[in-house]
This record gives C-alpha cells, structure tokens and sequence, in this order.
C-alpha cells in the first residue's frame, strides 16, 4: 500500500468522514480531513474578529494560523496556534462560516499547499494516505490512485447530521446543507465537484460497514 492515495469527495453528510476513516484502518493507511484545515482557519479567523464575509479581509490575514494536522485515522487531531480546536470546528459558529471562509483564493492556495505536503509525506515514509474533502479527486491529488464521490439524498443527509448533532432539527439541518451544498459547488476556485474518473457511490440505505467495504473492494481493484 506504500504511495497509495486514496481521495474521497462529496457533500456535508455523505458520510466522507466516516468511511475515511473506516477504510484507513482497515488498509492501515494515514487520513487526513481537509474539512478540518478549513474550519480551523474559520475558528481563528471568528476568535480573531475578522468579518468572514469580507474576502478581502480573510485574505490579509491568512498567512498568520499556524495550522498543525494529525493523520491517526484512530485519533485525528488538529491545533491552531498550539490550541486543540477539535472540539470547537464543529460547532454553529464555524460551520456556518466555514464555506465563506473557503471560497477564497489565498485559503485555498495555502491549504491545498499544505495536503499536498503531507500527502507527499506520506507517499515518501512508504505510507499510503486516505484524504478527504470536496476537490481531492479534481485538484489536491488529480493522480490519486483511487478517487470516490460520495453521495446521499438531501433527506437521508440531513437525517444523518441531525442524528450527530444536539438541538437541532431536520428541517433546520436540510436547509443548512442546502446552503452549504450551492456554496460549496458554486465556489470560482476547486468547487465541490466529482472527478471525471471518480467512482460515485450513492450511500443511501447502505450501513457504513457496506460503504467501507465497497471502497476497500475498489482500493484493492486499483492495485492489484
Ligand atoms: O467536510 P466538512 O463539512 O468538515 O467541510 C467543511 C467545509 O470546508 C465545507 O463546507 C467546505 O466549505 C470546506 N471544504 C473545502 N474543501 C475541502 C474540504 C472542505 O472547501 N477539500
């Protein structure tokens, strides 16, 4: 498995994270969650007062979180400026920024900078890596050895996110991925988008376990 990368996209609530995770231990591979790097520059940027809609703003200030990123599928951490903002890239705040905060140019040239360079570690340590996100297939790692495009439907989605977090609802839920969905996709800069030699792998009314599967089925296609 050593230089083996495996890039999986799709929308919030596809289920990415999960099976990320999933089949890199089953293939004892890294992970990385490119999601995670965004919303930890959202945190700075809300803690540090800087008006998120103001891409101007956000630019100017990019340069200055010092990011660092765990790969342990069995333990992914990440650190903004030495503080674990594992905890608090998961709340409202941030994920209701996290897209606006995405979409510029200067975020994404940074971050796709910094997953390049651990995925290169990765390949050179002899170790494979799992990355995921919503441009790995088309611009992170376009020479992935196996690229997937996670989907769901929008109701299944939604039931899933409403499930994980408290104090939500599923219409609330619906319409935040909604959002998210044609902010994501409309981007000018890596939009969510599937690869054209990405496999798409519909998860609805699948178990995790059969998702994994499936993946680890087309992981082993590729390199056998
Ligand atoms: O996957 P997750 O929901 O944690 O991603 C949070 C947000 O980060 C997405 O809604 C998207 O705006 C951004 N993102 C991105 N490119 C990636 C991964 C995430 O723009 N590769």
């Amino acid at each position: 498995m050593a230089g083996l990368v495996v890039a999986i996209d799709g929308p919030s609530g596809s289920g990415k994270s999960s099976v990320s995770r999933g089949v890199a231990r089953e293939l004892g591979l890294r992970y990385l969650d490119t999601g995670a790097m965004y919303r930890a520059i959202t945190w700075w940027m809300l803690r540090e007062g800087v008006d998120v809609t103001d891409a101007a703003a956000v630019a100017a200030r990019a340069g200055e979180p010092e990011l660092v990123v765990g790969t342990d599928p069995d333990a992914p951490t990440i650190a903004v400026d030495g503080v674990d903002v594992s905890g608090p890239i998961r709340g409202p705040e941030v994920t209701g920024a996290v897209s606006a905060v995405s979409a510029v140019p200067v975020v994404r040239r940074r971050l796709v900078a910094m997953q390049r360079a651990i995925m290169d570690e990765a390949c050179r340590e002899g170790a494979g890596i799992v990355i995921e996100g919503r441009d790995i297939g088309t611009a992170v790692a376009p020479d992935a050895t196996v690229k997937i495009f996670l989907t769901a439907s929008p109701e299944e989605r939604a039931r899933r996110r409403a499930a994980e977090l408290a104090g939500t609802t599923l219409e609330a839920q619906r319409e935040a991925l909604a959002r998210r969905d044609r902010l994501d996709s409309t981007r000018a800069v890596n939009p969510l988008a599937k690869a054209e030699d990405a496999v798409e792998l519909d998860t609805t009314g699948l178990t995790l376990d059969e998702v994994i599967a499936e993946v680890v089925r087309l992981t082993k296609e590729r390199t056998s």
